[in-house]
């Protein structure tokens, strides 16, 4: 994917695309959007904000966001680095939102450069009316050439506002404002095309490369009334970790505690809230299947992190061989209620 930027003495940035959105139009009227349009050809959308800008852009595949997956991103995460050895001051990657809260927290966590990498997207398709990419993108641009977005990781740009990767949550399926980081808020906004930080950079926890790929994590969600066969087959199904979406505060009917419990004695298992926002408890409900219940049984609690994100950094523990790490993470990330 890397290629070789010319000598300049402008500030430069590269940006990748993958697909999504942003990069869709449908081919003839009613068929639908389909990621059809290049890198090359989303930078025309742009065209104020690179005038005088060396700009670097390549189409590193392009796929809807629900067909990326962990490989994909590893590429994409080499490609980023080779960026910054290169020289640019800001990386942007755009692609579909489906995903962009799960490829965004996954990035960050193995992203270690000072160098801003600034994820954004769109909503709605270029050929519809209101399409959002073009001010996404012009926005992730001048958030990734910011001195002030540098050492803060991973970024999301969208809507006019800037979140962190360990709190974004994609919460609405088709509005413009699809975005949110729920209690956090947002980290930052884009005013009069001017980046406008709520709050100082904090400590970040950047993880090892993972060393191998082929290990799979469950994630299964409790609903009212759930048979128990998914849960009952994880361990012979091989897998190498369980994330349960729990009810509330972090709690299973009494129907899945004693499975729990003996998954518990061979792979780790996480239980993260299901409701979208807030955290699990630790020591608030003594009821079977609660969370001081599941506790003592051995899960361990995500406070804030929500499920999606507990499976990729046990995911990531897992595969860089800190696997029995993942307690100490969860209480660095998913028990982080501030950002200083
Ligand atoms: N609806 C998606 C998007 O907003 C499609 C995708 O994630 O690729 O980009």
């Amino acid at each position: 994917m890397a290629q070789q930027l010319n000598h300049h003495t402008l500030p430069i940035l590269s940006i990748g695309a993958l697909g999504g959105t942003v990069s869709m139009r449908a081919n003839q009227p009613g068929a639908g959007a389909t990621p059809m349009i290049t890198g090359e050809a989303l930078l025309d959308g742009i065209s104020q904000l690179h005038e005088g800008l060396d700009v670097h852009i390549e189409t590193l595949c392009l796929v809807p966001s629900a067909s990326l997956d962990f490989n994909l991103l590893l590429e994409v995460l080499i490609w980023a680095q080779e960026q910054v050895k290169l020289g640019v001051q800001g990386v942007v990657i755009t692609q579909g939102t489906d995903t962009l809260e799960e490829t965004a927290f996954f990035l960050d966590l193995l992203w270690s450069d000072d160098v801003p990498l600034v994820l954004t997207g769109a909503m709605r398709p270029s050929d519809q009316q209101g399409a959002d990419g073009s001010a996404n993108l012009t926005d992730a641009s001048r958030v990734a050439l910011d001195a002030q977005s540098r050492k803060r990781g991973v970024l999301v740009v969208m809507n006019g506002q800037i979140h962190q990767a360990l709190h974004v949550r994609k919460s609405s399926a088709m509005a413009l404002e699809a975005f949110n980081s729920a209690l956090f808020g947002p980290a930052g906004l884009i005013i009069e095309n001017r980046v406008i930080y709520l709050r100082k950079a904090s400590a970040r926890t950047v993880l090892p490369m993972p060393r191998s790929t082929h290990h799979k994590v469950a994630l299964l969600l409790a609903t009212l009334s759930a048979d128990t066969v998914l849960l009952e087959h994880v361990l012979a199904l091989g897998y190498d970790a369980l994330v349960v979406s729990a009810f509330g505060a972090g709690h299973v009917s009494i129907e899945w505690v004693d499975l729990i419990d003996q998954i518990t004695t061979e792979i780790p298992v996480l239980v993260a809230t299901r409701t979208g926002s807030d955290s699990t408890a630790e020591a608030s409900y003594g009821f079977i299947g609660g969370e001081m219940d599941l506790i003592d049984r051995g899960a361990l609690m995500c406070g804030f992190l929500c499920p999606y994100k507990a499976r990729i950094l046990i995911w990531l523990l897992i595969g860089a061989g800190l696997g029995r790490e993942v307690g100490k993470h969860l209480q660095r990330l998913g028990f982080k209620a501030t950002e200083g």
